[in-house]
């Protein structure tokens, strides 16, 4: 492809939301499929900007800053009948450079694996004070005993054992 060609892309994507990534870089384009039209965060490295102010999708904060991801959660589904916490889908964890906010996301089904896994590797280095401080804001951080039903997550139930 040409550099014209390239640039008229490039607009064309940036009409359907595409953005640069405010962390790495890349370009992240918005396609129709499935999981990536709602797209709000960088593929490669998992980053967005900081947008929304009460819920995701609201468009509401004015801060604008680079939120980047520090780790990874489960979606809380309630608990089960032996008053066990269900673990819903992955999430990940990302924290406004800028402000500090603290949002969780959903992982889109483009998102890089590496990129996820070496995030589930950061969540386990992450500080006893900033674990603390997450959970008081109702964010469990995945623990070493979860890596099962990360990769389950992941990779779906047939995997090899790790
Ligand atoms: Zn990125
Ligand atoms: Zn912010």
């Amino acid at each position: 492809m040409n550099k014209k060609e390239d640039n008229k892309k490039i607009k064309e994507e940036k009409n359907k939301g595409g953005f640069i990534c405010c962390n790495c870089g890349e370009w992240v384009s918005i396609s129709d499929d499935i999981g990536t039209a709602h797209r709000n965060h960088c593929p490669y490295c998992l980053s967005s900007k900081h947008l929304d102010k009460e819920f995701s999708g609201d468009r509401a904060s004015e801060c604008g800053g680079c939120m980047l991801p520090i780790a990874l959660t489960f979606k809380k589904e309630g608990k089960d009948k032996y008053g066990k916490e269900r673990k819903g889908e992955l999430m990940i964890v990302s924290e406004c450079l800028n402000c500090g906010k603290v949002s969780i996301n959903r992982i889109a089904a483009d998102d890089e694996e590496k990129a996820i896994l070496s995030l589930f590797n950061n969540s386990l280095k992450l500080g006893e004070e900033k674990v603390k401080n997450l959970s008081s804001q109702k964010i469990d951080i995945i623990k070493e005993g979860d890596k099962k039903d990360v990769f389950i997550r992941l990779f779906g139930k047939g995997i090899k054992k790790i």
